[in-house]
């Protein structure tokens, strides 16, 4: 194991803010693994995974076991780590603007269409290299002006060119559950199976720009940009919600590196032992099709169901306590499917989402995500 420190661009003079960058493998070496921990900087549960696959990917080195090239980043955002407001840790917004630290990652594919319109063969493999070498380009053009953007910049950079790519995350108060792209099902269901998700939610565009989409959509756009030519899907890409914020735990984290170390043998990235794949806990869902129960008006949560939970179409979630009368309204879901998260707090204003159900049967459009 190698650690490289990178030292980030500060726009503030006085400031300074370093990534640390874990390298397992022959640089260079296939397949590439870029697995992060933290981007939302308060959910924490994703630091403790990163570190056990430290430890685990620095015994299955020493033992020759690495095939592909792995790049670890325990903590991905030390500008939300730093941030705390009225005594509370704040990691998921920059304080400087509000911006979602996980929205607003650039859209590299105009800039790689343009590069290879002229150069792409019938060879998916050699469209591969010239893509890959392409986003490479495009990713260093990148101006940042301001911290954010340097820290979006350096993580795209030590990403874009993986074949696989895991951002760890978690949500409020939820069981496992992870997003990917639609094209790339079969992928997203084999991590989830080795993970134990309990939720698989796939979209061609869940809408932001989040950073697993910046490195794994530019390829799906470019394959329906260039449909003459043979493009793979080279890159998967899937957002990881290791549970709620408050689930942290050895022995969870253990589990969840066990998990990932799984998936990278069954993807070629370190030697297959030969112990059988674990079995899918679910199905992937469309993302367009998870409900969010949302608080019509302002009120007190008391809920009726907890997270992992199985509903029916017409189950009640959760009751709305108007303080200002006493008057309950009962939140009832429209679809059946499994509850995979609830919110945190027990004080809703109109508008919150209070639970997410991944259903089958809905079609949301806009954006899909939580702000
Ligand atoms: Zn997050």
């Amino acid at each position: 194991m190698h650690l490289d420190t990178l030292e980030l661009q500060s726009h503030s003079p006085g400031t300074r803010h370093s990534l640390q960058v874990l390298r397992f493998g022959r640089p260079g070496a296939t397949p590439k693994a870029y697995i992060q921990g933290a981007l939302h900087a308060d959910e924490v549960p994703a630091i403790l995974v990163t570190r056990q696959l430290e430890r685990k990917l620095a015994a299955l080195e020493a033992e020759g076991k690495l095939l592909g090239e792995i790049v670890v980043m325990p903590f991905a955002n030390p500008l939300g780590l730093s941030q705390q407001l009225m005594g509370q840790h704040q990691g998921r917004f920059d304080l400087r603007d509000g911006r979602n630290f996980n929205r607003g990652f650039a859209d590299l594919t105009d800039g790689a269409a343009r590069a290879v319109q002229d150069t792409l063969v019938d060879d998916p493999s050699r469209n591969t290299a010239l893509i890959r070498a392409a986003l490479r380009a495009c990713v260093q053009q990148l101006t940042p002006c301001n911290d954010a953007e340097d820290l979006r910049k350096q993580l795209l950079r030590l990403a874009i060119d993986a074949d696989i790519v895991l951002d760890l995350h978690c949500d409020s108060d939820a069981v496992l559950h992870l997003y990917a792209l639609t094209p790339q099902r079969a992928a997203a269901e084999q991590l989830g199976a080795a993970l134990g998700a309990q939720a698989v939610l796939l979209a061609t565009d869940s809408g932001g720009w989040p950073f697993d989409e910046a490195c794994s959509r530019p390829w799906y756009l470019l394959q329906q940009r260039f449909p003459a030519r043979p493009i793979e899907m080279a890159c998967f890409a899937a957002t990881v919600e290791l549970r709620g914020e408050t689930d942290t735990s050895h022995e969870l984290a253990h589990r969840d590196a066990d998990g990932l170390i799984d998936f990278l043998r069954q993807r070629g990235v370190l030697v297959a032992d030969g112990t059988k794949a674990a079995s899918a806990q679910c199905d992937a869902t469309p993302l367009e099709a998870s409900e969010p129960i949302t608080a019509p008006h302002a009120g007190v949560v008391v809920f009726h169901r907890v997270s992992g939970e199985r509903v029916a179409a017409g189950d009640a979630i959760a009751d709305l306590v108007n303080p200002a009368s006493g008057a309950v309204t009962t939140l009832r879901c429209a679809s059946a499917g499994v509850l995979y998260a609830r919110c945190g707090s027990r004080w809703a204003h109109p508008g919150k989402r209070l639970a997410k159900i991944a259903g089958t049967t809905l079609a949301r459009s806009g954006s899909l995500l939580s702000p």
